[in-house]
């Protein structure tokens, strides 16, 4: 039976043994499942909510594809393919938009020029004060503390409030794949997935489970230093005449995603902003707006680290993004609609966690918060076997 939402009554786990079992229905989990469905195998997605509410519906919606480099830039642009296959097949909204990055200094902007001589003029379009000011429908001559920008064409927009939801309903309408939701993993063997509701039987079995690993492999989490990452996030009113659906980021982005911290310059962005908004840097705050298809935007985010995450957001912390985001954006103030409390997988040892648990058992965990923008490349890779255990992507 197949079941993309359903009431509590109407779980029921298939009999047979599926081809792929898939723990974990955000969006690494059904990146997987959409690849697999791809490929002529047949699935079972196990999720212990009745609907998707991990982090893969609380984040910006941003596939940050220019910002990373080395393997994870390569995983990540073979993500942005899969993305557009999957809002093809599923209907999602996902806007080549790309991101627009607004600079406010000249070490700013001299990052942005260092990363335009690495990466080539289209990949990296250096725009000017005015021009950015237009991409945020203001007026330049309000905007005094603008100095100019860039547009990544290559990163894409998607809306994190629909993609997992809706890709799950479509895949729960193809041939072969079951969705069983409201149904917790409690342990798994090889070809064996125990769960509240009983057995559920596969030849491969996939945990993506992010954070919540350490609660079914303690051991394997410990090893890699998985932590929970709590962010502070707000979704505000439309802001008068803004438009644009690309991702709008900061100089904190810049200190953040490893593109722009390879730069030269980015030693003195770090100099900078210590010196002018050292309160920033204090809530590790990498400071983003990104506009919803209904005109409202989300913005924040501050990240704190810890094994167990703390339930209480700090309401400074919140306003201080708030205060930031309205800067950027050219608005005196934003109205906030709703707040909440994301959560991912962190690990200072590296950006994904790859683990063959036991035989046909895989658990992977993105721990470097960008799941969304590279869980399709993470599944192509996994089908093709180009994913190692150590977590990096196999050069060809
Ligand atoms: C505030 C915020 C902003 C972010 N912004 C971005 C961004 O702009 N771009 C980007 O690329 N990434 C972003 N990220 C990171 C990204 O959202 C995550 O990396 C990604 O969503 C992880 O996907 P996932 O499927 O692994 O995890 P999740 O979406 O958390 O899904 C894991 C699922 O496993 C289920 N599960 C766990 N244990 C069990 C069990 N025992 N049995 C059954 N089911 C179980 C959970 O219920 C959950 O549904 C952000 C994250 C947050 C929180």
């Amino acid at each position: 039976m197949n079941n993309a939402s359903a009431p509590a009554t109407a779980t029921v786990l298939p009999s047979g043994r599926s081809d792929l079992v898939v723990v974990g229905a955000g969006i690494v989990g059904l990146a997987h499942a959409f690849e697999a469905v791809r490929r002529g195998l047949t699935v079972t997605v196990v999720e212990r909510d009745r609907r998707p509410v991990g982090a893969s519906v609380r984040n910006f919606g941003h596939c940050c594809v220019t910002a990373q480099r080395g393997e994870l830039l390569g995983l990540a642009q073979r993500s942005r393919a899969g993305w557009l296959d999957a809002a093809k097949s599923a209907d999602l909204w996902a806007p080549e938009a790309g991101a627009l990055v607004v600079a406010r200094s000249a070490t700013e902007l001299a990052v942005l020029e260092e990363l335009r001589e690495e990466r080539g003029a289209d990949a990296v379009r250096l725009r000017t004060r005015d021009e950015v000011a237009d991409a945020l429908s203001r007026p330049v001559d309000g905007r005094e503390d603008l100095v100019g920008g860039a547009l990544l064409p290559a990163d894409l927009r998607v809306n994190p409030r629909e993609a997992a939801p809706r890709l799950a309903a479509w895949l729960a309408e193809q041939p072969g794949v079951t969705i069983a939701w409201g149904t917790n993993v409690v342990g798994v063997e090889s070809g064996t997935v125990h769960t509240s509701r009983g057995p559920v039987h596969g030849e491969r079995v996939l945990l993506c489970v992010g954070h919540d690993l350490d609660r079914l492999y303690p051991a394997e989490a410990e090893a890699h230093g998985i932590e929970r990452c709590r962010l502070s996030m707000a979704r505000v009113a439309a802001p008068d005449a803004f438009r644009t659906d690309a991702a709008v980021l900061t100089a904190t982005s810049m200190l953040r995603y490893d593109g722009f911290t390879a730069m030269p310059s980015t030693d003195r962005l770090r100099a900078e902003v210590t010196g002018h908004s050292p309160e920033l840097l204090d809530i590790v705050a990498n400071v983003m707006c990104t506009r919803l298809p209904d005109g409202t935007v989300l913005v924040g985010d501050s990240h704190a680290y810890d094994a167990t995450e703390i339930p209480f957001q700090d309401e400074a912390t919140a306003e201080l993004l708030l205060r930031e985001a309205a800067r950027v954006l050219g608005v005196p103030s934003v109205r906030v609609t709703e707040r909440w409390q994301g959560v991912y997988a962190s690990s200072p040892r590296g950006p994904l966690l790859v683990r063959d648990v036991a035989p046909g058992v895989r658990a992977l965990s993105v721990t470097s918060g960008i799941g969304m923008t590279l869980s399709f490349g993470l599944a192509a890779a996994t089908f093709d076997g180009t994913l190692t255990v150590t977590g990096a992507a196999r050069e060809d």
